[in-house]
């Protein structure tokens, strides 16, 4: 078969290969717990399925402009006002199909050839592929546990070379759920901007961060930096609405109709319907957020206690639903790095996990806490004993 030479050399997701192990087991009749999850196991909410039926009632099936119903790139500019003071316009949302759209056409439209992209590690699984895709270079700034795996001014700048033109920021992240804070993220943008570099922050997961840490987004620098950073959002993980495929990016206006001429000669709008619901969840009503926040604090607590239990180095996350501990003082012979660790456990107990090479960190396995509190228990007592020898 002929794939071009740009295809065969893009990694397969990781993450899908280890669902696709799992389904194989469960095929077998073998009972399969999976903590790799990445979407909130909660309900899309029913004002927002109630808007979607009412659009297609309404008959609100055909082609939307490419960017975005009006209605909904205003309710973009506006949720970043509202909840990060950003003086923002419709001009400047672009809306895509999910978070992962509006990163892909990000890099498409910022990145040249040869271009140097910094990625803090661990880093999301699908950063280096994406900028491999823009013919760009991946330079990872490696972070530890002891430093809540981020990265500072000195490490970014340790990193930067004459080339290095992109930084991604991926606040709360996946898969460490560690967050910076408004002060450290002010300090990244300013040395960026001194340095012509341009940051990408995924804030996907921005509202889902858990007391006494508040929300903190690159939105609320918008004025001072309005042609050198670009905010990826979504109502996938806030609005448990993996499925739908909705994101958005806010970005300088030339900025939204460069991405707007790669979706327009790509996807075109995404879905009419979506884009409905889209605008029912951003104007709606927010407490679903906040109910299932108080499920995950107590998720991520009673998980936290666990993994650290075990003598395994763990920051205690602010956002998002996944724990990254240090794994590797239990690697063996037979078991020598992360991946061969979670096709034991998941061969063993039935627990699937996510290896931590997939992130750039071999050392550490990533958990997912978005299951209901007895699956998660009943999973983590299943790896504990694994790891532990009991
Ligand atoms: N960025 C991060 C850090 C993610 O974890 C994900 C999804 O897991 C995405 C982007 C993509 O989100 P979406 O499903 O909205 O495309």
């Amino acid at each position: 078969m002929r794939i071009s030479d740009r295809l065969t050399r893009i990694k397969p997701s990781a993450t899908l290969a280890v669902n696709a192990k799992a389904q194989e087991l469960r095929a077998q009749g073998r009972e399969i717990i999976s903590l790799a999850v990445g979407q909130p196991d909660f309900g899309t909410p029913a004002h927002v399925c109630d808007a979607a039926k009412a659009a297609l009632d309404e008959g609100f099936t055909r082609y939307t402009p490419v960017p975005g119903i009006p209605a909904l790139r205003k309710a973009v500019a506006e949720y970043y006002t509202r909840f990060y003071g950003a003086k923002t316009s419709a001009d400047n949302a672009i809306i895509s199909n999910g978070g992962k759209q509006a990163l892909y056409n990000l890099l498409m439209a910022v990145v040249n050839p040869g271009d140097e992209v910094l990625i803090p590690a661990p880093y999301w699984v699908s950063y280096p592929a994406m900028v491999q895709l823009a013919e760009g270079v991946s330079v990872f700034v490696p972070t530890s546990a002891e430093e809540q795996y981020l990265v500072t001014v000195d490490t970014l700048e340790a990193a930067r070379t004459g080339k290095t033109r992109v930084l991604i920021l991926n606040s709360p992240s996946n898969p460490t759920g560690c967050c910076y804070t408004q002060e450290q993220l002010e300090a990244i943008a300013k040395w960026a901007r001194d340095n012509d570099i341009f940051i990408i922050s995924d804030e996907v997961y921005d509202r889902l961060v858990y007391a006494p840490f508040e929300p903190v987004s690159l939105a609320k620098t918008w004025e001072k930096y309005p042609d050198t950073i670009a905010i990826v959002g979504a109502l996938s993980k806030s609005f448990c609405m993996t499925g739908w495929r909705v994101g958005y990016a806010l970005a300088h206006e030339e900025l939204v109709k460069a991405m707007n001429k790669i979706q327009g000669q790509s996807t075109s709008n995404i879905n009419s319907i979506t884009q409905k619901a889209a605008l029912a969840a951003l104007t709606g009503p927010w407490d679903i957020v906040d109910e299932m926040k108080q499920a995950f604090i107590r998720r991520r607590d009673r998980a936290y206690e666990i993994i650290t239990g075990w003598g395994a180095p763990c920051p205690k996350p602010d956002g998002a639903f996944y724990l990254f501990p240090v794994l590797e003082q239990f690697y063996t012979e037979e078991t020598p790095d992360s991946a061969a660790m979670c096709s034991r456990i998941l061969e063993e107990v039935g627990v699937a996990l996510v290896p931590g090479s997939a992130f750039g960190d071999d050392k550490c396995i990533r958990f997912s806490y978005a299951v209901d509190d007895d699956t998660l228990l009943d999973a983590l007592s299943k790896v504990g004993s694994v790891l532990l020898g009991r």
